[in-house]
């Protein structure tokens, strides 16, 4: 095997078999890198031009009732600041952000069985209301069909739902006994199903992930065909159990993405705020290597350093404005714009 013959191979193809994708992810070369990036960043280019779409994140709950090993507001972690935000506070948060240009909400949270299927599809509504041109995302967890449906019906656009990890033996190593692969999974379906934009995705060097399993995610990806994945490295958080684990590399996080793009040329690809925290200019490397969408904190600033997946979260200071400001710098600097649109899959 030799990495060239596969990367062409992808990009005639757009898939490889898991022993190439396994054998490439350990064994590109710095040069065979940089072909691989410049073909991601011209099928990115392809499908985008150099527009770069922006989501809104709103943060809503560190309340969690899950207990995932990696995550710093899992239930179990009693160090954790609990909060909350109101509808009125998530309204004013989206009125922030419309101001701003953006035209997609997302809203991303533990799962905090506070927000019930009423709760929940009241506050979809709302906004659906009062900004009938902007996609709401949701980002919840697993809620089960019927709310899915529920909260399809209220007006959501799209639900990401990351799978972690295509191998169950792994998945049971990053996640307490009660919680199910085969759930995760089967929810990812059921979101399709009913007509989500749904994006699925996974943390790149999790403890004990192997070049398989990484392979493994592609070709699930590949499965799936969701119309978003979300990827970033694995960053360890103090207070979790894999707090003395090292984070995810970032050449092997941007050697992911630009597989991700040449295996699935439209997809909605985001360079993660993860990324911009194991390395300065990490979401411009992202783009480069083939990613097409930011994802701006628009939380409330008392609230931001709660939410506390994993250490040294970057913008956790910022007001919104701020935020925008830097990413629209950031993004021009490398020669791309961002653009006020919904950016739904086409
Ligand atoms: N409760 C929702 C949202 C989870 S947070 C859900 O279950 O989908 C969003 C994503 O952050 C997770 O899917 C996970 O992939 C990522 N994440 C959590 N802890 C992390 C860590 N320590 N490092 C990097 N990413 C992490």
């Amino acid at each position: 095997m030799e990495v060239t013959g596969i990367i062409e191979k992808i990009e005639k193809q757009q898939t490889a078999s898991k022993e190439e994708l396994a054998f490439l992810l350990e064994n590109i070369s710095d040069t065979e890198l940089e072909v691989l990036r410049k073909k991601a960043q011209q099928t990115a280019i392809k499908a985008f031009g150099k527009s770069i779409y922006i989501r809104g994140l709103i943060e809503l709950s560190s309340y969690c009732k899950n207990d995932c090993y990696y995550c710093g507001i899992r239930r179990s972690n009693k160090n954790a600041v609990r909060y909350r935000l109101s509808e009125e506070q998530i309204l004013d948060c989206c009125k922030t952000g419309y101001a701003l240009g953006f035209r997609t909400f997302v809203l991303q949270g533990g799962e905090d069985p506070y927000y019930t299927d009423e709760r929940m599809c009241k506050i979809v509504r709302e906004i659906k209301k009062n900004y009938p041109d902007c996609a709401v995302t949701l980002s919840l967890g697993e809620r089960g069909k019927e709310s899915f449906k529920k909260l399809f019906e209220a007006g959501a656009d799209r639900y990401l739902l990351r799978h972690e990890t295509a191998n169950p033996e792994h998945y049971k190593k990053l996640h307490p006994p009660e919680m199910s692969y085969e759930n995760r999974i089967k929810s990812l379906y059921e979101l399709k199903k009913i007509g989500f934009q749904t994006g699925a995705g996974f943390m790149v060097g999790s403890p004990f992930q192997t070049y398989e399993d990484l392979a493994n995610d592609l070709l699930f990806i590949g499965e799936l065909k969701p119309q978003m994945c979300g990827i970033g490295p694995f960053v360890p958080h103090h207070d979790t159990q894999f707090a003395d684990k090292p984070q995810g590399s970032l050449r092997l996080t941007l050697t992911l993405l630009s597989l991700i793009r040449l295996m699935n040329p439209k997809i909605l690809l985001p360079a993660t705020t993860a990324l911009g925290t194991i390395a300065g200019g990490g979401r411009e490397l992202g783009i480069l290597h083939g990613a097409n969408v930011v994802m701006p904190n628009l939380s409330p600033s008392e609230h931001r350093a709660d939410y506390s997946l994993y250490d040294n979260k970057i913008c956790t200071g910022d007001e919104a404005a701020e935020c925008i400001r830097c990413l629209s710098r950031r993004m021009k600097s490398i020669g791309y714009n961002i653009v006020t649109d919904r950016g739904d899959y086409k």
